[in-house]
């Protein structure tokens, strides 16, 4: 039997979290996915959903696990300095980003957002061994349990990087935080998502939105169907959701999401996937 492979959303909003009464079947929480590699955690994204997943480790003992960042906007990094396994001295982080190699590396970055005018514990104050790493977005690399992982460039303001983290013969990819040219189907993405079996892409913006925003970095879901159409992939699930969409606005995009590709899912906060 092959070994499992899950997909976790530990938070599913773009921008800021926006929990309340009408965001609660969706979920409030920033942008953090939980891959599960067989026995490798594999996170993508450190927004305020990273906590729940650290909650639900916390007395598990020591953890070793990689952090894959789409980029240091604070949707997709806040949740960090509240992940409680970083206070656990014998547990192991490497921690990538793509989009900072030649500006000085993702760690100062990270810094910056722990100095003590901003939050009380520096980086270097966890126990844990964090190890941040950098490399550039259309490069690929393999982490420890046989998972190899590919990558490529997005369309963002200040740059942010696609997964494609493959395991097994199977093959889950992160496309946030990206904007698009209509009628020029990105090619880096293309290539990114070829065949794969799901394909998690930034639909913060209706296309009526999108035509208001077209450089803010963010896409619609008919973007994300024409990409997975042309690239053979299979399962669209739709990410980085507008918080000033509430439940029932999510539900009628969903619907008119699925009603053009089926299949298509809008990611829940606590929605399992399996590959
Ligand atoms: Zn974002
Ligand atoms: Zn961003």
């Amino acid at each position: 039997m092959p070994a499992s492979f899950e997909v976790r959303f530990r938070g599913v909003r773009g921008s800021i979290a926006c929990p309340g009464p009408g965001t609660a079947r969706y979920g409030g929480n920033t942008a953090c996915i939980e891959l599960r590699c067989g026995e490798r955690l594999v996170v993508l994204d450190a927004g305020t959903g990273l906590r729940g997943l650290g909650a639900d480790l916390a007395g598990r003992g020591p953890l070793e696990a990689d952090i894959l960042l789409s980029h240091t906007h604070l949707d997709h990094v806040v949740g960090l300095p509240f992940f409680t396994p970083l206070f656990d001295a014998r547990s192991r982080f490497a921690l990538r980003a793509g989009h900072l190699a030649e500006r000085g590396g993702v760690r100062p970055v990270l810094e910056r957002m722990l100095s003590p005018e901003l939050f009380p514990v520096p980086l270097g104050g966890f126990a844990a061994d964090l190890r941040c790493i950098d490399f550039r977005a259309g490069e690929e690399f393999g982490l420890a349990g046989g998972i190899h992982v590919r990558t490529a460039p997005l369309d963002h303001p200040g740059g942010a990087t696609g997964y494609r983290v493959e395991f097994e013969g199977r093959s889950a990819c992160y496309v946030s935080d990206t904007g698009h040219v209509p009628g020029k189907p990105n090619r880096d993405i293309l290539g990114l998502i070829e065949g794969a079996d799901i394909v998690i892409y930034d639909a913060m913006f209706t296309e009526e939105e999108f035509a208001r925003h077209p450089h803010w970095g963010h896409s619609t879901w008919n973007e994300g169907a024409r990409l997975c159409e042309a690239a053979g992939a299979d399962r669209l699930v739709l990410f980085h959701h507008d918080p000033r969409r509430d439940d029932e606005a999510m539900d009628r995009l969903g619907a008119d999401a699925a009603a053009c590709r089926p299949g298509t899912r809008v990611a829940r906060e606590g929605m399992v996937l399996s590959l």
